[in-house]
């Protein structure tokens, strides 16, 4: 029989790069949350503010431990070089596993609005086991961010791969959810292709995203580019077949070229100008060459999905701090 006073301990998955500067603003944000939301009587009160550091080189971490001597409620890992921000959400939820009933994925820099916590936790206790965070809103994003994150949401749909429109990496995750996760174990893991691909009962809460509170991104068009195209290699296989079906189409075109300039030739009429056949042979080249690439993409994740490496590496624990213990 379950004990009726009994309620679920949240741990808020909190990954950090650099954020020296705004975690001071957000880190006593996340606590009156937890404070807010075990007051309601939704949460336990042994709910945590779960900090990764991501190989931080500031002071970050040294800003994590502080917080969790003052606070029990903060708790803080740490990576032993930055992996990237999938990574360090990775890493928080697999040490989250088993310590708590629910996570909840959340950027450090006040972008994404906490009081969405609220719905969150109550979609949880009627049943869903995921609940996704939507940006409603993108007015703060610049116009370049916005029309390249939505064209990449359609691009990912396109392909087949089930992502939720407008969510990014803040969502709530059941212990039941994580349990099922952690048995995908593949090396490049891009987590809003792969959630939903667990299943479960899903919700969605919807909310408007503001400007960084302090501090500056950290994806900048290039890294924002290499995400999404890992995101589309990781989740799908349409790109090698497109490459398949282009290949195809223009096998096909050349075929009849072929043909024609055949006839041509026999009739008597002889092809002037070299511009065209230049331009077609270096029309083929570029393509050939953006088809070896995505194929080396592919290639290249399966390299790395065979060292089966690991994703990440906690090099400490705020309540686990290293200590060098000599043998002699
Ligand atoms: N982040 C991380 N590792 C990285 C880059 C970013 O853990 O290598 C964290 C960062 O501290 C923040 C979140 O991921 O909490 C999102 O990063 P950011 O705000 O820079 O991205 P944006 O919101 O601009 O897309
Ligand atoms: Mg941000």
């Amino acid at each position: 029989m379950s004990d009726s006073t009994a309620r679920p301990l949240l741990w808020i998955i909190v990954p950090c790069y650099n954020e020296e500067q705004v975690l001071p603003i957000t880190a006593p944000l996340f606590l009156e949350k937890i404070h807010a939301l075990a007051g309601a009587g939704l949460i336990s009160e042994k709910s945590r503010v779960c900090f990764v550091n991501d190989g931080s080189r500031d002071r970050t971490w040294e800003l994590i431990c502080q917080f969790a001597r003052e606070d029990e409620h903060y708790i803080g890992i740490s990576q032993s070089r930055n992996r990237g921000h999938q990574n360090a959400v990775l890493a928080g939820l697999m040490e989250a596993r088993d310590k708590c009933d629910i996570t909840i994925s959340i950027d450090c820099d006040g972008q994404d609005d906490i009081n969405a916590m609220d719905e969150m936790v109550q979609q949880y206790l009627d049943g869903c086991e995921v609940v996704y965070g939507v940006r409603s809103r993108r007015d703060t994003d610049t116009f370049f961010k916005r029309f390249t994150a939505e064209g990449f949401y359609h691009l990912m749909n396109l392909l087949g791969a089930d992502i939720v429109f407008n969510h990014a990496d803040y969502r709530l995750i059941s212990a039941r959810v994580l349990e099922s996760f952690a048995d995908y174990k593949e090396v490049n893991i891009f987590l809003r292709g792969l959630i939903p691909l667990v299943g479960y009962k899903s919700g969605t809460v919807y909310y408007a995203r503001s400007e960084r509170l302090a501090g500056e991104s950290h994806y900048p068009l290039k890294k924002m580019l290499a995400l999404a195209f890992d995101g589309i290699t990781s989740l799908s296989n349409k790109p090698i077949r497109l490459i398949t079906g282009l290949g195809a189409v223009f096998s096909i075109v050349s075929f009849i070229g072929v043909i024609w300039a055949f006839i041509q030739a026999m009739t008597g009429h002889t092809v002037a100008g070299w511009a065209s056949t230049v331009s077609i042979v270096c029309l083929m080249g570029g393509i050939q060459l953006i088809c070896l690439g995505v194929i080396g993409e592919y290639i290249g994740k399966i390299y790395m999905e065979t060292k089966a490496r690991p994703r990440y590496i906690i090099s400490e624990r705020t309540w686990q701090p290293y200590e060098r213990k000599y043998r002699g």
